[in-house]
């Protein structure tokens, strides 16, 4: 590099702005068409199973509370989403999509990775459902 375009190039670079992110007090902007967290509304949810069915990672999974009152809650391993879409593609309801804002994921504990989407009263029957011991055959 000839010792003039250096010279620009110090210039320049002395009354630019940092190019360092200020992560994590700054959260950066993404892009319109990022992928991150799935987030899913149960008014508009059928329990098809389509999403469930066509995901290639086992990632979600469609419990039905009461399919006649239309309850359900979408059980999501954040762990295992690849972010793929399909899931997105496959819902015929427009139920699922990926946040573009929600995409801090990283935790300590395995648990966090497990989240269930519904509402309220229908999650707290569905855990109380994996709480009750099943009945061993005497
Ligand atoms: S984005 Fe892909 S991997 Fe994640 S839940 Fe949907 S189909 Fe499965
Ligand atoms: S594909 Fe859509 S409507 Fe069908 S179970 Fe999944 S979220 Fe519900």
């Amino acid at each position: 590099m000839k010792i003039g375009s250096m010279f620009k190039e110090i210039v320049v670079s002395f009354f630019s702005p940092p190019v360092t992110e200020n992560y994590p007090f700054e959260k950066p902007k993404t892009a319109n068409r990022f992928r991150g967290k799935l987030a899913f509304n149960s008014s508009k949810c059928t329990g098809c199973n389509l999403c469930s069915k066509d995901c290639p990672a086992n990632a979600i999974e469609i419990i039905i509370i009461d399919r006649a009152a239309k309850r359900f809650v979408a059980r999501y391993n954040v762990d295992r989403c690849i972010y793929c879409a399909q899931c997105i593609q496959s819902c015929k309801f427009k139920c699922l999509d990926l946040s573009k804002d929600d995409w801090e994921l990283a935790a300590l504990q395995k648990g966090h990775f497990e989240v269930n989407y519904g509402k309220e009263e229908d999650i707290v029957t569905l855990l109380e459902r994996f709480a009750q011991p099943k009945n061993e055959p005497g």
